[in-house]
């Protein structure tokens, strides 16, 4: 590892210490191509973490896996209109199919072979529906083939000039859920238990809180006829879009003509949904958990939950403490915890102390001569106190103790989010508040497109949803907080990512 650098204090630079505690934790870097990331194991294995508990729910929920092409030819983009005028200024294209030498050397050694120019030129998914509804077009037929719901796990290509590491890249990981059915009740039905299994996902395992609900015209997918979103508030009071899930309508259907016929013999065009969570949720619960010592991750996605470190000054207590160390963590992984025994000579325990608590770690248990004396190590918690533990039935005891973590991490997001949102606030309040320290402001909001952008540009402040009842105020706004019109719904509005 790289000589430890100190982390930028969250209070003096937001921004800095969010790279400082991404490099910090080694789960990612920046790459030689601009706009993009290399993200590295510790990362990585937070990736396949989420994957993991993401992909059982939506397999519990009925869906399977499948690979569509990296490629997708231009003209599929064109057929949507909204979805190409969306996309359309953040694609990357594939025009040639060979390099020619040139005879000059270095960068310009080789160029692209004029005779190798595709006839239409591919572009790099920026997001699958139309190659993955061109098929559907092919394999529904009738009415029993349907529901059809699947669901995609690729990386995809939005051009970028501006990288932020796992908040704004260029190439990103996600998933994509596509699916089709019968009628406009079923795909709405799709749309929101999807949210509801990214909003489970995001609480009880990232233990970020979300609200969600509905995003306006302005912000909703292009292509879509409604699109749903999750909304979590980070630790600078700015919102980020946590994940989507799009009720499309018949649009793409119509588009790419994917039709069944009904049981009573007639023809009928697909009602389509299609969600997606992508890498940026690891920004988000670095962003929501972390502190000026580096990662907070929580337990259930803790590459690492525990971490041992044995503590000893001759041979003799070396060789002790590793045997009791050594004994510790063949329990833990017994009771199936993540678990990591810290051998190194290299290294002084504050120096892995140090490490290993930037890199996330839920909890540490330090054994010296004197606690295998006691039959005891000490527990460290990432997010502070120590207390010891018997090293009888240490595994139920670790299992406890992350469990409550996990819990805490939870509530503490919560508590702050409730600390930085306000409701029932005058035009004045709210302009205050956005110039000041910022958060979810609740209020009334009349529906115009007008409003937003005013909004927007004197506040840098957006609709980040209409939010759905149960987080709405006991008594609904009667007038939009801008214009002072009758208001059609409340909305959140807030600084986002
Ligand atoms: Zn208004």
């Amino acid at each position: 590892m790289a000589q430890a650098q100190k982390i930028t204090p969250r209070a003096k630079d937001f921004s800095e210490w969010y790279n400082d505690v991404v490099m910090q934790a080694e789960l990612a870097d920046y790459s030689p191509v601009r706009g993009c990331m290399v993200i590295r194991p510790h990362g990585y294995r937070v990736w396949e973490l989420m994957q993991q508990a993401l992909d059982d729910m939506f397999k519990a929920t009925g869906h399977q896996n499948a690979y569509f092409p990296l490629f997708i030819p231009m003209s599929f983009l064109a057929k949507e209109a909204e979805h190409v005028e969306g996309f359309a200024k953040e694609v990357a294209l594939v025009t040639h199919t060979r390099l020619k030498a040139t005879g000059k050397t270095g960068a310009q050694a080789v160029m692209p072979d004029p005779e190798s120019a595709l006839e239409e030129p591919l572009v790099v998914r920026p997001t699958s529906e139309t190659i993955i509804y061109a098929m559907f077009a092919k394999w529904i037929q009738s009415y029993r083939d349907l529901p059809l719901l699947m669901n995609q796990w690729c990386n995809i290509v939005r051009w970028e000039f501006r990288t932020r590491l796992f908040l704004r890249t260029t190439e990103f990981l996600w998933q994509e859920g596509h699916t089709a059915h019968a009628t406009e009740a079923e795909a709405e039905a799709e749309a929101r238990q999807m949210l509801g299994v990214y909003r489970r996902f995001q609480e009880d395992w990232m233990a970020m809180p979300v609200i969600t609900g509905r995003k306006t015209e302005s912000e909703k997918f292009a292509g879509a006829l409604r699109t749903y979103a999750l909304e979590a508030l980070m630790q600078d009071n700015k919102a980020l879009q946590a994940g989507t899930s799009h009720n499309l309508g018949q649009n793409f259907a119509k588009a790419f003509n994917v039709q069944y016929q009904t049981a009573a013999g007639g023809l009928e065009y697909v009602w389509n949904t299609s969600w997606g969570v992508s890498t940026r949720m690891i920004g988000g619960l670095v962003m929501t958990h972390s502190d000026d010592n580096g990662l907070v991750c929580p337990p259930k996605l803790a590459p690492v939950q525990v971490v041992i470190v044995p503590i000893w000054k001759s041979e003799e207590e070396r060789g002790q403490v590793l045997g009791v160390g050594d004994k510790v963590k063949a329990e833990l992984v017994k009771a199936g915890i993540r678990v990591e025994l810290d051998s190194r000579d290299s290294l002084k325990p504050g120096a892995k102390y140090f490490e290993w608590e930037a890199k996330g770690v839920p909890l540490r248990l330090e054994i010296g001569p004197r606690d295998v004396a006691a039959g005891q190590v000490m527990t460290a918690r990432r997010t502070g106190g120590k207390t010891p533990a018997r090293l009888d039935g240490i595994g139920g005891v670790v299992r406890k103790s992350l469990d409550e973590i996990q819990a805490t991490l939870l509530q503490t997001a919560k508590g702050r989010r409730e600390a930085h949102s306000v409701r029932g606030v005058t035009k004045q309040q709210f302009v205050e508040f956005m110039k000041g320290a910022g958060g979810f402001a609740y209020g009334g909001f009349c529906g115009s497109p007008e409003c937003e952008a005013q909004i927007k540009q004197q506040t840098g402040a957006t609709v980040r949803v209409l939010p759905d009842p149960e987080f709405r105020s006991a008594e609904a706004p009667k007038t939009c907080l801008w214009c002072g019109k009758p208001s059609v719904a409340e909305a959140v509005w807030a600084q986002a990512y």
